[in-house]
């Protein structure tokens, strides 16, 4: 079971007013690496305050740098048989999403079709190496959890029931979500269709609750099964982009906006609990305490987990970059 938390700090936006950058990475003590985000105390200017991440991605790091750096690595574990985790952890506007998903462009895809590139390649070579006694075979599961309740992303919006899917406790003592639907992908063609749809289905149900997508955790499961004869290995990646970290208390107080705040607040900060456990070594990790956790059974095998925290550089993400660091900081005693 490993763990790794890194930060990226976005660069500033063409449209952006606030020029005023506050958030600096730095080396590490022997300067060999860049391991430190700095930021100045808001009660005292003059004092800065430190976090050490395993890395920092600082403002010019393009997807193609973070993703050879952090996941790609990974394949070859979980072509092995390991469950690879990654999570985008931020405040909304500090590029979560432009991480996980990116843009259309090919320089510009992030962490998810990448990931699902590279789970192609390494499929055909597998069946390959095998002569072809290997054959494998990619099914996605794509769901969000809103106000703790899951929805299946990868069916329309109309078949949504208002309490959303059950858990289920397997024997194995896995969890799963009862009647999560699971489609099969033979290539990244495949994957874009899917991935196009069950991202509008998102949009559309957000809409009509009158929120936001960014108020929801959306999760991509991309599970691998290599099939030689009666003998399967299955292992599974999953994607997460998660709901904006800020505290929506201070700007928002409608009814609904303080019950997902609390839905949010309450499951981020199980989440950093659970990564700042596996990251000590502990055994006892509070998989349980929240829904996406349980489903991911987080720690519970010898996976690999990335976290990566999404920063903007700007002073008027003070107060909220601050708190995210804290929490996402936890983790850094690795
Ligand atoms: P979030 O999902 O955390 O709310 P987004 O991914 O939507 O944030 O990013 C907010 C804006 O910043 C978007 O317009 C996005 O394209 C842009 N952006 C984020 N990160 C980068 C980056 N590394 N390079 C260029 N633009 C970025
Ligand atoms: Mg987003």
């Amino acid at each position: 079971m490993s763990v790794r938390v890194v930060a990226r700090i976005r660069p500033l936006l063409e449209k952006e007013l606030d020029k005023d950058i506050i958030v600096r990475p730095a080396s590490n003590d022997d300067g060999n690496t860049t391991t430190v985000v700095k930021i100045p105390n808001p009660r005292n200017e003059s004092e800065e305050f430190s976090f050490t991440f395993n890395s920092v991605y600082d403002q010019p790091t393009t997807q193609d740098e973070l993703f050879t750096a952090e996941v790609a690595p990974h394949l070859k574990s979980l072509f092995l048989g390991l469950d690879v985790t990654i999570f985008a952890y931020g405040v909304t506007g500090t590029g979560k999403t432009h991480t996980m998903r990116g843009g259309l462009k090919l320089a510009d895809r992030g962490v998810i079709p990448r990931l699902l590139s590279g789970v192609f390649r390494r499929a055909k070579k597998t069946m390959k190496d095998s002569n072809g006694e290997t054959s494998v075979a990619v099914a996605l599961s794509y769901y969000e959890i809103y106000n703790d309740k899951v929805y299946d992303l990868l069916e329309p919006v109309e078949k949504r029931t208002p309490s959303g899917l059950p858990l289920r406790a397997e024997a194995n003592g896995k969890t799963v979500v009862a009647g999560l639907s699971e489609r099969p992908c033979q290539d990244l063609k495949d994957f874009e269709k899917l991935y196009i749809e069950a991202n509008t289905n998102r949009v559309t149900a957000a809409t009509k609750l009158n929120a936001h997508s960014s108020r929801s955790h959306a999760i991509l499961r991309v599970k691998v099964m290599q099939i030689t004869g009666d003998m399967i290995r299955e292992s599974t990646a999953s994607a997460i982009d998660l709901a904006g970290s800020e505290d929506n208390r201070r700007t928002e107080n409608g009814k609904e906006r303080l019950v997902e705040s609390a839905a949010i607040n309450k499951s981020l900060f199980v989440l950093s609990q659970c990564i700042d456990a596996i990251a000590r070594g502990e055994r006892r990790i509070p998989f349980r305490e929240s829904k996406m956790t349980r489903i991911l059974s987080l720690g519970q095998n010898n996976g690999i987990t990335i976290m990566i925290l999404n920063l903007a550089p700007l002073r008027s993400y003070h107060l909220d970059t601050l708190s995210s660091l804290n929490v996402s900081s936890r983790a850094k005693r690795i």
